[in-house]
């Protein structure tokens, strides 16, 4: 269990907009790329965990948001892992919807992550609980949902980092990763 991954939400992390009707009005948050670039070059992986509701709504099917995922970022040149997928109403209580981790744990099987060693970016609370819960840390980014001060308000108990893109999240990843090199990977959160 050596890996490491950098968890990535999708909708409001990587992709704009948030309440598209269809996958082809998806468009890559300017800096994104840039962003998971440096994530992969540092050696992480980078799984992206999604909460599809519009799948079981009918607006598009599983195959073929998978085939819009694969297409999307074969032609950003990004080598995420996934999509690990929630395809559930928001108000269904299944064990694949953030911040349950479900999905993390299969990513952990699947790439042979440690867990406590990993991250999770995303733009709304439940990626940032989510990373509680399995014991890595979790950065907010406010590109999405969280542009919001009221997500950030709920986000923040569970906040390691609190930035405006991912981008910021990044440099505070690799910076926080390089200064404590030499010493053990410790959360810094308060428990609940
Ligand atoms: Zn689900």
């Amino acid at each position: 269990m050596a890996n490491r991954a950098i968890f990535l939400d999708l909708n409001g992390t990587l992709v704009l907009p948030l309440k598209q009707q269809s996958l082809g009005e998806l468009t890559l948050i300017p800096g994104a790329d840039a962003a998971v670039r440096r994530l992969l070059a540092a050696g992480f992986f980078c799984p992206v965990v999604t909460v599809q509701a519009r799948i079981e709504k009918g607006l598009f099917t599983e195959a073929e948001f998978r085939g819009w995922f694969a297409g999307f970022f074969a032609a950003c040149g990004l080598e995420v892992k996934g999509p690990y997928v929630c395809l559930h109403r928001y108000n269904h209580p299944c064990p694949c919807k953030k911040p349950r981790t479900l999905l993390y744990e299969q990513a952990a099987a699947d790439l042979s992550l440690d867990l406590k060693r990993s991250y999770t970016i995303g733009d709304s609370p439940s990626n940032v609980e989510a990373a509680r819960r399995f014991g890595g840390m979790g950065c907010l980014v406010r590109t999405g949902w969280a542009a919001d001060d009221k997500v950030v308000e709920q986000a923040q108990p569970c906040a390691a980092f609190i930035g405006d893109t991912l981008g910021q999240a990044a440099e505070w990843i690799l910076h926080r990763e390089a200064s404590n090199s030499t010493i053990a990977f410790r959360s810094g959160r308060v428990s609940t």
